[in-house]
């Protein structure tokens, strides 16, 4: 177990932007608890490239939304490789399918924010008592980053439950931000854009087309890897004296315009 690197977990990490702020973090010096759904050869694969860097790195596969599960999951990590230092909520998904509001079901919402909010607020919820319970170190950034969306302020008609889930994932940050602020605790929600991933892989040439065509400022879409080193540079207090705002990694997309 090491004493002085700083730890990070990392939601829904084996795969995607997750997969590429683990690694990131590993790079920047960071201990990780890597964690996704279930064991599966791509979790041992990142946990893999992460020690590679030198850093130590456990598995830690769990359901966000299991909320009994995160006390679990947060003592292993204390166990397996000390005090947390920084938390990534990650972990998402998108709609059930894609449609009309008027058309979305029960099940799709209630996916949408049992796992990209109500999880969210939680394991926000109970890493942010241990940080408390800690005793304080300057030397020693922590925080608390959420991956939100874009589709918290822009709309998106045919993935609406996506957009509410999103939205109370950007003001749960907001609440967090406010209260952890006295406490030197940095909380963020960082806000991707256009991202290829194996989530967007469906519809991402279209993306593209439609980002060539302006709807982004920059005529590309992103990659995982613009969103880890925009994490990683909250993560290691190269922001400093910033909390509670929107970091927009869209390459320009939200800018308004007329
Ligand atoms: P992805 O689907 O490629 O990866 C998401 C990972 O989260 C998967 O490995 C999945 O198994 C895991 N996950 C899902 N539910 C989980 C749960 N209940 N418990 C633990 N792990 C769980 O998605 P991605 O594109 O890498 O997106 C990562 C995050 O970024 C999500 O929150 C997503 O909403 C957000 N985001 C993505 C984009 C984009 O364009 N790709 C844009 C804006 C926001």
């Amino acid at each position: 177990m090491s004493t002085s690197r700083p730890i990070a977990l990392v939601t829904g990490a084996s795969r995607g932007i997750g997969r590429a702020i683990a690694l990131e973090l590993a790079r920047n010096g960071f201990d990780l608890a890597a964690n996704d759904l279930s064991h599966s050869n791509d979790l041992e694969t990142v946990v893999a490239e992460i020690k590679a860097n030198g850093v130590d790195a456990l598995a830690l596969p769990f359901d966000v939304s299991d909320l009994g599960s995160h006390e679990i999951a947060l003592t292993n990590i204390e166990n397996g490789l000390g005090p947390l230092t920084t938390l990534v909520n990650n972990a998402g998904v998108g709609v059930m399918h894609r449609g009309d509001p008027l058309d979305v079901s029960e099940a799709s919402f209630e996916r949408c924010m049992t796992v990209n909010a109500k999880a969210l607020f939680f394991l926000c919820q109970a890493v942010a008592r241990r940080l408390l319970a800690q005793t304080r170190d300057p030397a020693r950034p922590r925080s608390i980053i959420n991956i939100t969306s874009s589709n918290a302020t822009a709309v998106a008609v045919p993935r609406s439950e996506y957009c509410a889930s999103k939205a109370a994932a950007a003001m749960i940050s907001k609440c967090f931000a406010a209260r952890l602020g006295p406490e030197g605790i940095a909380v963020y929600d960082v806000q991707p854009g256009l991202i290829e991933t194996p989530m967007t892989e469906a519809v991402i040439d279209g993306y593209k087309q439609r980002a060539a065509d302006g709807l982004c400022l920059f005529p590309w879409v992103g990659k995982p890897e613009d969103v880890a080193q925009v994490v990683a540079s909250l993560a290691t207090d190269r922001l400093p004296y910033t909390t509670g705002h929107v970091i927009s990694v869209d390459g320009g997309m939200l800018v308004p315009r007329f």
